[in-house]
């Protein structure tokens, strides 16, 4: 059995809508810990209740987190076994506990995870999008005019974008993201692992006809998934990869990029990637180069 230790911090993932979701390890955690930090104790108390857990709740949330986090670490370091969890999914992660972990790190107290349900990675995981990177965003500004500003910063990122939106926003954040991203693929996830659980998957021009329409997919919680831009033109042509095999083959791999950088105007970690992509198939005239002038 798991027991937990006096001492310890504890950062416990709780479920994201399907209490089957909970694990045993944070069961085992939540039951034998002194105290519990939760960002609505009310909530966290039914969960409890559902679990046949009785614990001591301490309410944690954005406006109380830095002003507690002290006494907390102090009964910890006292001898205490803390617990975190926020209201649904992974603590910290568009949710409170940032502080606390902070305070446990820098007063030397060891914070353990207790890894679980989070809807970014399960809206990933159906989204049908790449996954090998990918870029959390959390929540965008909920004003039209601050979102596309930040979507237009976002428009050249390459990594598949993960959002969490609110059902009221739905569909100007779909118009906004069409606006400003063109006809990309996208996934909108709502009520994952709940009753009404959806997952649908376009372009997103059809998604956000869709949401106009569908006053289901205005309802719930909402994970929108978008594929990454396509990589800078440039950073595809066969010029840049000339040049830049040209400099792999008598340069280090950093300078290589920093000159073809200057020469094209391409975006440094494309060009670096793609360095490194063609150092992997590069003969081995041009790979035995690049690893001697690296060589110091
Ligand atoms: N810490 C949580 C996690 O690990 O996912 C996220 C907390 S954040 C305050 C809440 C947002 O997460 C919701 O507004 C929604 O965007 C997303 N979310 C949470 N549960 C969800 C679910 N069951 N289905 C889809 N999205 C969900």
């Amino acid at each position: 059995m798991i027991k937990s230790v006096p001492g310890l911090l504890y950062v416990v993932a709780t479920p994201i809508g399907n209490l089957g979701d909970i694990s045993a390890r944070a069961r085992e955690v939540l039951a034998t810990v002194s105290r519990i930090a939760a960002e609505d104790t009310r909530h966290t108390g039914q969960l409890l209740r559902s679990l046949g857990i009785d614990k001591p709740l301490v309410s944690l949330h954005d406006h109380n987190e830095r002003a507690r986090s002290e006494a907390l670490i102090a009964q910890v370091i006292a001898g205490e076994s803390l617990a975190l969890v926020s209201d649904a999914g992974t603590p910290l992660v568009a949710d409170p506990g940032y502080a606390l972990v902070r305070a446990a790190q820098e007063a030397g107290v060891r914070v353990v995870p207790i890894p679980g349900a989070c809807a970014a990675v399960a809206a990933l995981s159906v989204a049908g999008l790449a996954t090998d990177r990918f870029c959390f965003e959390g929540f965008l500004p909920a004003k039209s005019v601050a979102r596309r500003a930040r979507l237009d910063e976002l428009k050249g990122e390459e990594r598949t974008l993960v959002f969490y939106e609110a059902p009221h926003r739905i569909v100007e954040m779909l118009g906004d993201l069409l606006h400003v991203f063109g006809p990309r693929h996208a996934t909108v996830a709502r009520e994952l692992t709940k009753l009404h659980e959806t997952v649908y998957a376009g372009t997103l021009e059809t998604l956000a006809v869709r949401a106009q329409q569908d006053a289901d997919m205005k309802r719930g919680e909402i994970v929108v998934v978008v594929e990454g831009g396509e990589r800078a033109a440039a950073t595809t042509s066969t010029d840049l990869r000339r040049l830049l095999g040209a400099l792999l083959s008598e340069l280090p791999t950093s300078r290589a990029v920093d000159i073809a950088v200057a020469a094209t105007g391409a975006r440094r970690n494309a060009v670096y990637r793609l360095a490194l992509e063609m150092k992997q198939t590069a003969p081995e005239d041009t790979a035995d180069a690049t690893q001697r002038l690296s060589d110091p």
